[in-house]
């Protein structure tokens, strides 16, 4: 048996990049892109940063790992300034994002069991999530494409559908320990809450005795213009994931809790080899020192209404082509009538590197360094294509009206 000597679990595209700048990636040919990918919401200060650049050469001539039998100083660092910037008074760092959901999981059941309410160990999640590949992950977002051939699943995870008050209302028992949702889905399409939905999250949780748990892993750091997806809706969770932006290209995720909700997790409880080692968080570090500075966020929110704006224009003007417009801040999605991997073969050509999601969706996930001007060039990109697909989308209506007479 022929197989390639990569696992072949992705159906990669026939494309390789050499280096990036900013918002730019140049491919193995010398052929420029406007990534509006960001390797899928990884490179949140796009590619080349010279002060993340900085901070890690920095840190390589010093050490890189140490393990977490000893102090890291610039892992508490981070956690102390993640907590002073949130809901949370602890985290924990992972190397993933699944990792850092897998710590939130844990994280829950404990705290029931430190409460004296080991029966309560079932989670409630949302149809169209995505938490992660691990065994468990896959449990709790059920969908087929990600357990086909996997089973027997882990139990312990029950799910709702998305959106839907009743029903989550009607899933919990006396054995419910937690709700997790990601405020916006990613994977699942860039599908954002309601932000009631999100603030009834927190009143059902507290009625129950319920963790509040988001899966803010994708929609948090700073993506939608808030440093945190979750406060446009005026509420904080119990306990909340993180990664991807998080480490702005180098692997690094947290999870973070209030002190109530993480009260199990006692010295020998948790672990990790890697996670949080020197090299991550000094990278970390120098991530948030962007974000934090005085008026960033402020910039991305602006910047993520001028692209809303455009493209919500894009949609009107080719109906054919394009039936909608869904996200916030610069974690956006486009749904066109063709399939979406055909059309992001077609950006692409033109320059304008995208991904696909769920639901027929080409995700929009610039790096928040862009300004007016890459807004711009995307959207002629994007106008270039939208308008011939549209002229296409017409053409055969036409052959057939003729046809017909
Ligand atoms: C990407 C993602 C994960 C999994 O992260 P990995 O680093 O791939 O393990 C989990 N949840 C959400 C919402 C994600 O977008």
């Amino acid at each position: 048996m022929t197989i390639p000597a990569v696992m072949p679990t992705y159906a990669r595209a026939d494309l390789a990049f050499d280096r990036g700048e900013g918002a730019y990636l140049i491919d193995t040919a010398g052929r420029r892109y406007l990534d509006f990918a960001s390797g899928i919401a990884v490179t949140l200060l796009g590619h080349a940063h010279p002060h993340l650049n900085k901070a890690l050469q920095d840190q390589a001539g010093k050490i890189w790992h140490t393990s977490n039998v000893v102090r890291v100083p610039a892992q508490e660092r981070l956690a102390e300034r993640l907590v002073a910037n949130s809901f949370a008074d602890t985290v924990f760092f992972t190397n993933s994002g699944v990792e850092a959901w897998e710590c939130g999981t844990k994280l829950v059941r404990k705290y029931h069991d430190a409460t004296g309410q080991p029966d309560r160990w079932r989670i409630i999640t949302v149809g169209g999530a995505f938490h992660g590949r691990t065994m468990t992950a896959i449990s709790a977002a059920k969908s087929e494409k990600l357990v086909d051939g996997f089973g027997p699943l882990v139990d312990g995870f029950d799910q709702v559908a998305w959106g839907n008050l009743n029903e989550l209302r009607a899933a919990v028992t006396d054995e419910t320990a937690a709700i997790c949702v990601e405020p916006i889905q990613g994977e699942g399409g860039i599908r954002p809450a309601a932000l009631d939905y999100l603030r009834a999250l927190r009143t059902v949780a507290d009625e129950f005795g319920l963790l509040l748990y988001f899966d803010e892993i994708q929609c948090g750091m700073g993506r939608t213009g808030k440093l945190f997806a979750h406060e446009w809706a005026g509420v904080t969770p119990d306990v909340m994931c993180l990664a991807k932006g998080i480490g702005g290209g180098f692997p690094l995720g947290a999870c973070l809790a209030t002190g109530q909700a993480a009260m199990g997790m006692t010295p020998g409880t948790h672990g990790t080899t890697y996670g949080g080692n020197p090299l991550a968080t000094a990278v970390g570090n120098a991530v948030l020192d962007v974000l934090l500075e005085p008026g960033f966020l402020e910039r991305v929110e602006a910047v993520g209404a001028f692209l809303w704006e455009r493209l919500d224009a894009l949609v009107r003007r080719y109906p054919r082509s394009l039936l909608e417009l869904r996200g916030a801040g610069l974690m956006l999605g486009l749904r066109p009538t063709r399939p979406s991997g055909e059309v992001i073969g077609e950006l692409r050509a033109e320059g304008l590197h995208t991904v696909p999601a769920s639901d027929n969706i080409v995700r929009l996930l610039p790096p928040l360094i862009i300004g007016e001007a890459e807004a711009l060039e995307a959207l002629a990109i994007l106008d270039r294509v939208f308008g011939r697909l549209e002229a296409e989308a017409a053409k055969p209506k036409v052959a057939a009206e003729v046809s017909d007479a």
